[in-house]
């Protein structure tokens, strides 16, 4: 794995600046985007590509998300410091550190057993300490519930029940919902009464999450 040279970090500032031009605005998600080396989670020859922003595959069929859609994505979650978060969809480990960098308690679910050891040491590479578990997302993780934030990285025919179930009052859970091919994002809040709303954002073509409430394969 290469070491982070300033020229990756030159790169990576450009795609900070391109964020910002493409509407992300929140300090806290910028500032961790700049912290976190993208290039660590993609194999070496990648290692300038990992700075475009666009997705990018990661082995066994799987992405890494666009960091538009990781910005895009944390900037709805809308954390403050210190909040229990839930992943769904561990992927590279990516997006995690983004949440560990912004000072969240992270807890992250990824089905694929590969991606999963892959993640959990470029993880342990980078300092950050998520507890991670290998199984069905769709499922959430009940052991640590309930979360103050839910956020799922593969597209869902529908909400899982189980996540909303999870979700502390005045939570948010954020998930792309629609077809396999195209989803919308989601933006799923409950109140302190325990009442949910949902609202829906742009557009996205996420992997399949598949599972006993997401796609059967
Ligand atoms: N967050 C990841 C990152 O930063 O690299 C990107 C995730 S990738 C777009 C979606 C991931 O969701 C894949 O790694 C896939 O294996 C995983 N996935 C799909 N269904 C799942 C499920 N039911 N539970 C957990 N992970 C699942």
């Amino acid at each position: 794995m290469l070491e982070d040279t300033p020229k990756l970090q030159g790169l990576r500032e450009r795609l900070i600046q391109a964020l910002i031009r493409k509407g992300i605005r929140n300090m806290s998600v910028l500032n961790a985007m700049r912290q976190v080396p993208r290039h660590f989670f993609l194999p070496e020859m990648f290692a300038e590509e990992s700075y475009e922003d666009h997705a990018m595959p990661i082995g066994e069929g799987q992405t890494i998300s666009q960091p538009y859609t990781v910005a895009k994505q944390t900037e709805l979650l809308n954390p403050s410091s210190g909040m229990k978060v839930l992943e769904i969809g561990t992927g590279s480990g990516y997006q995690c550190s983004v949440l560990c960098a912004m000072g969240l308690k992270v807890f992250s679910v990824e089905r694929n057993v590969a991606l999963h050891h892959q993640a959990k040491a470029v993880l342990s590479r980078l300092g950050f300490k998520p507890r991670l578990k290998c199984g069905d997302g769709t499922l959430g993780w009940d052991t640590y519930a309930p979360y103050d934030r839910i956020l799922v990285t593969a597209g869902s025919p529908e909400i899982p029940e189980e996540l909303i179930k999870q979700l502390a009052p005045n939570g948010i859970l954020i998930i792309p919902v629609g077809d396999r091919s195209t989803q919308h994002m989601k933006l799923l809040s409950k109140d302190a009464e325990g009442n949910v709303s949902v609202e829906s954002r742009e557009a996205f073509s996420f992997v399949p999450l598949i599972g006993k409430q997401g796609w059967n394969k």
